[in-house]
């Protein structure tokens, strides 16, 4: 009957103009589809869909989940996970909200199809590791606090206000987290000299949803190396922690609270990001300075 019905409203809409705006509206759709498929953050919305129901808990540690065929890979994380976590968790002043669970893929084809990116470590909606990871990528403890840094951030604030945090911010404290995970092909020194040849990202207090989704700032924006972006992103994030400890304890959860990025700065620094930028910038150039130290020891 409901079947009859539908078909009539069918049948009485049949005009060229109705053909046209159907044939127009299924094409828009077609096109959408097309962007979100070829845009690295419309495959990973698409893959975190995927069920995790196929990986299987390691008997020694069931935090630790891995697909059949990848034991040996989780065995190798689950003797990692302790100091991973004792990292993570000593930059955030907030515990983990919710239990924490690693996903070991069995190849880096399955990792692909599960996270909808080639990175041999990724936070989606939750923690995948690659074999990549374990076959091409050192140090993999650094690289495990850093997916575990990211984790924590957005267990407590969930994918679309973790998505609005300021890329730099993110990267920055979870390279501060790992003791280098992206970045360490980089020397402090090699970042410093970078930025004070103005060769630098430049901190942002985040942007609006869909700014943040279809074009995330990392360092091709700023023409740099994506190891140097992150290196400097630490180096910057450190600074924020060194120059005011009270102060970066109180963001850290302040922002895992939801107040936004820019207004908890201004009210925890009692300045905002661009000053303390500009502060930072003055402290690099002094002590590029040969002998400024020493003479101002004397
Ligand atoms: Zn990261």
């Amino acid at each position: 009957m409901k079947a009859a019905v539908f078909n009539r409203r069918q049948g009485g809409d049949s005009t060229p103009m109705h053909w046209i705006r159907s044939l127009t509206f299924y094409f828009i759709v077609f096109l959408l589809s097309l962007l979100l498929a070829a845009c690295t953050q419309g495959r990973v919305v698409a893959a975190s869909l995927r069920s995790t129901g196929h990986f299987v808990p390691l008997v020694s540690d069931k935090r630790v989940l891995y697909e059949p065929g990848a034991e040996a890979y989780a065995k190798e994380i689950a003797l990692l996970l302790p100091g991973a976590l004792r990292k993570a968790e000593a930059v955030n002043p907030l515990p983990f909200k919710d239990a924490v669970e690693v996903y070991v893929c069995a190849t880096r084809e399955s990792c692909y199809r599960m996270t909808g990116h080639k990175a041999p470590a990724i936070v989606t909606t939750k923690l995948f590791i690659s074999p990549a990871l374990i076959h091409d990528t050192k140090p993999v403890d650094r690289y495990l606090a850093h997916e575990l840094s990211h984790l924590q951030v957005l267990q407590r604030l969930g994918a679309v206000k973790s998505l609005k945090l300021p890329s730099w911010f993110k990267e920055g404290l979870a390279e501060l987290a790992s003791g280098g995970a992206t970045g360490s092909s980089i020397t402090d020194a090699e970042a410093e000299q970078a930025v004070i040849e103005g060769r630098s990202f430049t901190p942002d207090a985040g942007r609006n949803i869909f700014a943040s989704f279809f074009s995330p700032r990392y360092g091709s924006y700023w023409s740099l190396t994506q190891p140097l972006f992150y290196h400097q992103s630490m180096l910057f994030v450190k600074y924020l922690q060194a120059s005011n400890e009270a102060a970066f304890r109180e963001l850290m959860i302040s922002i895992q609270q939801g107040e936004g990025f820019g207004t908890a700065m201004t009210n925890k620094y009692g300045k905002d990001l661009s000053s303390i930028w500009e502060e930072y910038l003055r402290d690099l150039r002094q002590r590029s300075i040969p002998g400024t130290e020493e003479k101002q020891a004397g």
